[in-house]
């Protein structure tokens, strides 16, 4: 059998960062880790092509190649994923399709053509596909009553990717969260009961991919990295033993819950580890609306302390903002900003509220008959929330494009980027220090060039850059890669302007339809 494994599209996103990749020389941030784990699981005699739309187009002869096409998609990229079914099917090739966004909305890709779905963890469906297809089915779906153990998940088969593409490879040590916030679609497709791969399972991921030749940023892709605090702690004694043993050919990303802050050992491990940012959910600095979507776990101890208590920890903190949560008063943009400020954090990921399908927010505004659109495109694209909000919309929107706009100003977002590399905890693991490569040394002129150079801001550039030579040397590089990542910042506001702007006619009209479907249904009983 011959499996032609494809990647749809992402539109350009707050994550995209095309201005820092074309700095590095890559093209894409994230490889597609479900589907060179699809290709683990599947059976190893069978031949695979992967090709990630967001990298290059599918050729003919891979097209012509294939016997078999299987796709997986967050709900961003369904619009290149449904367009993708369709020009397979055009070739009269049979398509598979899994994935988050298949598993929350199978409709779509079953209309478009797709002739199975493998929904929901691929470790107890792929299998009964595989069934399938040797008892000869044309078609089918296949859907996991239980969610599986992750510690006989196979190595992925990252052999599968053009690594170079990529700025950082990605691994999964966990799946689920044990908190319930009332928007969150992780919960609802991977459980409140984290499972953990074994320490050894990890190891073994990130051997294969150093023997591939690997260097450098490892994306820990976990939604919640410390949801079993006690098994993280197990991996990161391991790995902390086998970075050292292999002279830290890794730095690592993640996401994780701000009660990180409360574990000193669990921090002091991550950085041990190389562990360099870690991505938190704050969402608000109001505690009222913390408090209305369940996300409990911010409102126990103060936010702005546990970001320092990180920050000291050794590691950058990036996090994320929503605004639009019922009940919010004037204002949330601009609180949102202050806390930015005050926190110094330099990526503030903001959003709109969305209701994703079948979360506890998308049950409560659907009986309450408030939901705008039965898709949601999800916040990480920057578009409009699909449900009326308890404020006017806009005044959501104007508070978020002045907030976007406030948060990438490109003095704000030097001077943010500054403190917070002032007040950083020194490196505890220190690689052997290697030449400095002639793409880095490109990407470094052209940073000295936009931001020492060109810009007004030149003066503030230098002065901080001198000032963390001189106060924490050990952070230079990690700052001034910060610093470059606003080139894409910048280019972003206009996007959001426009976006949000296009947007809200759209909203206001399906606003209307939803209030006079809601008169009528009055009327009639
Ligand atoms: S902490 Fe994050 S992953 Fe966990 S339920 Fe909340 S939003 Fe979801």
């Amino acid at each position: 059998m011959r499996v032609l494994l494809l990647y749809p599209l992402f539109p350009k996103t707050f994550w995209s960062y095309e201005k820092v990749l074309e700095l590095i020389n890559r093209q894409v941030l994230l490889p597609p880790l479900g589907l060179v784990t699809v290709a683990a699981i599947l059976p190893q005699e069978w031949e695979f092509k992967l090709v990630d739309r967001n990298v290059r187009s599918v050729t003919e002869s891979e097209w012509e190649w294939a016997d078999l096409v299987i796709l997986s998609a967050m709900i961003v990229q369904k619009d290149d994923l449904l367009y993708l079914i369709r020009e397979a099917k055009g070739r009269g090739k049979p398509v598979a399709v899994g994935g988050p966004y298949a598993t929350s909305v199978p409709e779509p890709p079953r209309e478009a053509g797709a002739d199975y779905l493998i929904l929901d963890e691929g470790e107890i469906t792929l299998p009964m596909f595989v069934e399938a297809l040797r008892r000869g089915d044309r078609g089918g779906t296949f859907r996991a009553e239980s969610k599986p153990d992750v510690t006989g998940t196979p190595v992925p088969r990252f052999d599968l990717l053009e690594m170079n593409a990529y700025d950082s490879m990605s691994v999964q040590f966990s799946r689920g969260c044990p908190f319930q916030c009332e928007f969150c679609d992780i919960i609802i497709l991977y459980g409140r009961k984290p499972r953990t791969k074994t320490p050894q399972q990890l190891l073994a991921e990130l051997e294969y991919l150093r023997q591939l030749g690997w260097k450098g940023a490892i994306f820990m892709v976990d939604d919640n990295f410390i949801g079993n605090k006690r098994n993280v702690k197990l991996l990161l004694k391991e790995l902390k033993v086998w970075q050292a043993q292999h002279q830290y050919p890794f730095n690592f990303t993640t996401e994780a819950s701000v009660d990180l802050a409360q574990d000193r050992e669990l921090m002091d491990l991550m950085v041990e580890c190389n562990f360099k940012s870690v991505f938190l959910g704050i969402e608000t600095p109001d505690e009222a609306s913390l408090t209305l979507t369940k996300k409990f776990q911010n409102t126990r101890d103060s936010l702005a302390e546990s970001v320092e208590e990180i920050v000291r920890s050794g590691m950058r903190v990036m996090a994320g903002f929503i605004i639009g949560f019922d009940g919010e008063t004037k204002g949330a943009g601009d609180r949102i900003v202050r806390f930015v400020e005050q926190t110094a954090i330099p990526a503030a990921m903001l959003g709109m509220l969305q209701a994703f399908p079948h979360t506890a927010l998308w049950d409560r505004v659907e009986k309450e008959g408030r939901l705008l659109s039965k898709e949601s495109l999800g916040n990480a694209q920057g578009g409009l929330m699909n449900f009326i909000p308890t404020r006017p919309v806009e005044d959501i929107a104007r508070e978020y494009i002045e907030a976007f706009c406030a948060l990438y100003d490109a003095e704000s977002y030097l001077d943010r980027t500054y403190r917070h590399f002032l007040m950083m905890g020194a490196p505890k693991c220190h690689p052997p220090a290697k030449f400095i490569s002639l793409v880095d040394l490109r990407a470094l002129m052209i940073i000295i060039w936009r931001q020492g150079i060109k810009r007004k801001s030149r003066w503030k550039f230098w002065h901080h850059l001198y000032s963390i030579l001189k106060h924490n040397p050990g952070v230079w590089q990690h700052y001034l890669t910060t610093c470059a990542h606003n080139e894409h910042f910048l280019e972003y506001r206009q996007i959001v302007r426009d976006e949000i702007s296009a947007q809200l006619a759209e909203f206001l009209a399906a606003k209307k339809v939803v209030e006079v479907e809601m008169q009528v249904e009055a009327i009639a009983s």
